[in-house]
């Protein structure tokens, strides 16, 4: 099973992600820890990484999604992987959901945080990563209500057995408590 997690920067979804993937004994992909990895290289695609990142902006669809697929093409993936950062335009859910489709592989289920503003900017705040600081955190934000939550409605429509792909968790509390929500969706 492929498992899209869906959260604003600062919903825990990292943390989360990987508690998911050792629970259930998949990989964990990040396409935020890929692309960091991406952007300290010279090359024109870690040029222009890095500075999409840097600002706040989406890296376009075109890198993320062969850097994505490269992975996911991997064995280790076969039965199963957890998405924690893609995708998060509905260009990219499309050109997932055409791979699924092309792979035999069930559609994704898909998993969002849903977090309070002024949480977020309290949990950004006292990160300290390179691209958290306060007018890239606005930037971000800004980002993820018009390019990400769109996928709100687009995974909203879709159905798998019945049920709704989409499944809403409330994003707030410790992470032990967030987690046992979580599996309590999953299970
Ligand atoms: P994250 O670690 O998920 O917060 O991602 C950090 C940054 O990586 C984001 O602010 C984007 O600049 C970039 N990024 C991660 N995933 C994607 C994606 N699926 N599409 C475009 N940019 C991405």
């Amino acid at each position: 099973m492929h498992i899209v997690f869906i959260g604003p920067p600062g919903a825990g979804k990292g943390t989360q992600s990987v508690r998911l993937a050792k629970y259930l004994g998949v990989p964990h992909l990040s396409t935020g820890e890929m692309l960091r990895k991406v952007s300290q290289d010279k090359s024109e695609i870690g040029l222009r990484s890095a500075e999409a990142m840097l600002s706040g902006q989406l890296v376009p669809d075109e890198l993320v999604v062969e850097i994505v697929f490269q992975r996911l093409e991997q064995d280790d993936c076969r039965s199963g992987c957890i998405l924690d950062g893609f995708p998060r335009t509905v260009h990219q859910a499309e050109v997932l959901d055409q791979w699924l489709v092309g792979h035999k592989r069930p559609p994704a289920v898909v998993l969002v945080l849903q977090v309070d503003q002024e949480v977020i900017l309290e949990r950004l705040a006292s990160r300290g990563r390179q691209d958290d600081d306060r007018e890239t955190i606005r930037e971000r934000l800004r980002q993820y209500d018009r390019l990400t939550r769109p996928l709100l409605d687009y995974y909203g429509k879709q159905c798998i057995g019945g049920q709704s792909a989409l499944h809403i968790v409330e994003g707030e509390g410790t992470q032990d408590e967030v987690f046992d929500r979580i599996r309590n969706e999953v299970d």
